[in-house]
């Protein structure tokens, strides 16, 4: 099993890793074709059951799970204030503004006297965006990977689909996708901070 896995793009890994060169792309073969995948560093794209990325040179798998992992770690006490956070909101406020909801709701108070209150809303809220847009191409991705009798349509539905799944198809729509959606709200962002610097 092992060795039959260790490919010439093991190889070139290894070799990539090596070198410290994380930017470098790596073979995959398609199907049973003699088509060969090259793929790079942030690249996502599913192969077998899985989704993968390459991230400093390494290829892993993905998931919608490594999201939530890294946002249910929350220290005991609240980095602004040094009180332990223990209360119910603490948790939520911790995850968006990495603070406890008390620091929150003063910081927000001190906002509104500026009159920057709405300003800071709306960059929250596309900030938001951003994280659910992340979440949802993991999830997208995931999806059309563990099943081959659905497909997901350009909102986001999974529909029931006769005779299978274009995986790579759709998982280069998935991303494209994605990417126009990440740029728009990026954009949208930094719109926002040019406002805020010339006022
Ligand atoms: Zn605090």
């Amino acid at each position: 099993m092992l060795k039959k896995e260790f490919k010439r793009k093991d190889v070139q890994r290894a070799r990539n890793l090596i070198m410290g060169n994380s930017g470098a792309s790596t073979g995959t073969q398609i199907g049973y074709g003699k088509k060969i995948e090259e793929y790079k560093e942030g690249d996502i794209w599913t192969e077998g059951k899985k989704t993968w990325t390459i991230k400093n040179g390494i290829k892993q798998t993905i998931s919608k799970l490594d999201i939530v992992k890294k946002e249910v770690h929350m220290p005991l006490c609240c980095p602004n204030c040094g009180k332990v956070m223990k209360k119910r909101l603490d948790k939520p406020s911790y995850k968006i503004h990495k603070k406890c909801h008390d620091c929150v709701i003063e910081y927000e108070h001190k906002l509104r006297i500026r009159g920057e209150y709405n300003n800071y809303i709306k960059n929250l809220k596309t900030k938001n965006s951003l994280d659910i847009v992340d979440e949802m191409e993991s999830y997208l991705l995931d999806a059309i990977n563990s099943s081959n009798s659905g497909f997901v349509s350009e909102d986001g539905v999974i529909e029931k689909w006769k005779g299978g799944v274009n995986k790579k198809e759709w998982s280069q729509k998935i991303k494209e996708a994605t990417k126009i959606r990440r740029e728009h709200l990026k954009k949208e962002l930094n719109d926002e901070e040019g406002t805020k610097r010339t006022n």
